[in-house]
């Protein structure tokens, strides 16, 4: 549980101190990294709240109390990549429960679960349009699975209708808030039942650990999540979550910077004749840009755009950055540049996820603005 004086901090106060107290033994303000797999029991069950390190770990703890902090979550439980955690969540699915996807979505959500859970239905539904998804509701549905901004078309859904939508049908929302984060949206706070993380992205910020985390307020859920956390064991090292808990500490800073950047790269694009379309929900025209103005605090770092000639033309952008590294995943310090449809959602091909293949998708870093624009204008000269 989050420690209770984190409740009246501010966001950026509270990324920096919550689950963070000074070491009681030492003092030492930095979160130690506990290496240690067992502790000591005084008495056969009488133990200082940790046994065994895969069921509980201190420097877990800390990382799990900072982000259901910064989620305004009750509960926060890490795992060893963003997989892992939804992985945990169909976990509370039985046989035969139907999981309504909005159909955009990351590459490897859509295979976890129509190739890995074969044991549920799944259904991939416009999440735009919540009158039409109310009125072809499949009776058999337990959870709705959304992203808002989605990967990659960067789609925004109200949360709000949509949880109000499923609630009343007796479904539990799960919302992927990788590309938003909790600096700019807090999904609980709109009706959201679970908030899921790749803690790879934006949290941990820095392209150095793979983690992921789930955030929610339910102890009834929560309780059967910890269980299967622990009886599946997919958990992270120390050493990744105090990378990621590091990391999470400058959030804010990071996450500013983003969106300033990404405001300039998109004026930049649109202005650019080679270029098609730019997909950024801080554009008026862009679908769903009401419900993001209404429920983010900006627009984020994620930028994609189609090609005017085609897909090889968005082959050889990608291909062309010097600062934009060309790459797969997003959200750390350093612009990165990719072909989600050879790349980062191949596994959707040939599905209703199946994305545009003229489109390039940009994770715009902290680098200085001017020369990330530079980088792309060249690279948009040469493809
Ligand atoms: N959700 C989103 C939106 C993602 O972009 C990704 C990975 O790219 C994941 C989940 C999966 O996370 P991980 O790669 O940490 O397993």
């Amino acid at each position: 549980m989050p420690d209770p004086s984190a409740e009246s901090w501010s966001f950026e106060t509270r990324a920096i101190h919550a689950g963070q107290d000074p070491d009681p033994t030492t003092g030492a303000v930095v979160t130690p990294i506990s290496l240690s797999t067992t502790f000591k029991q005084d008495e056969v069950g009488q133990h200082k709240g940790y046994e065994y390190s895969r069921s509980g770990n201190p420097t877990r703890t800390a990382y799990e109390e900072q982000i259901a902090a910064l989620e305004g979550a009750r509960h926060g439980l890490a795992f060893a990549s963003g997989l892992a955690a939804e992985d945990n969540v169909l976990r509370l699915l039985a046989t035969g429960d139907r999981v309504l996807l909005g159909n955009d979505a990351y590459g490897g959500t859509y295979r976890l679960i129509s190739k890995v859970h074969t044991q549920l239905g799944w259904t991939a539904v416009d999440l735009l349009d919540v009158d039409a998804l109310v009125a072809n509701w499949p009776t058999d549905t337990r959870l709705v699975w959304l992203e808002t901004p989605t990967n990659p078309l960067l789609r925004c859904f109200d949360i709000e209708a949509i949880c109000a939508a499923a609630h009343e049908r007796g479904a539990i929302v799960c919302v992927d808030n990788t590309f938003a984060t909790p600096y700019l949206q807090q999904p609980l706070s709109l009706g959201a039942d679970i908030v899921v993380h790749s803690a790879t992205k934006y949290l941990g910020g820095h392209s150095d650990v793979v983690g992921g985390f789930l955030a929610l307020s339910d102890d009834d859920l929560a309780a059967r999540l910890r269980f299967t956390q622990n009886a599946a064991g997919a958990v992270p090292s120390p050493f990744d979550c105090y990378l990621a808990l590091r990391g999470a500490k400058t959030l804010a800073v990071r996450m500013d910077r983003h969106c300033a950047n990404a405001r300039a790269v998109v004026e930049m694009l649109q202005s650019h004749p080679k270029v098609e379309s730019v997909l950024y929900p801080g554009l008026a025209s862009h679908p769903g840009h009401r419900a993001a103005a209404r429920q983010m605090r900006d627009f984020g770092g994620m930028v994609s755009f189609t090609m005017r000639a085609g897909r090889d033309a968005a082959l050889r952008v990608a291909a062309s950055t010097h600062i934009f590294t060309l790459g797969e995943s997003l959200g750390a310090v350093e612009s990165l540049i990719e072909h989600p449809g050879q790349m980062t959602h191949a596994s959707a091909a040939g599905s209703p996820l199946e994305v545009p293949d003229r489109l390039v998708r940009l994770s715009v870093g902290i680098e200085n603005v001017n020369d990330l624009v530079e980088d792309l204008r060249t690279a948009l000269e040469r493809a």
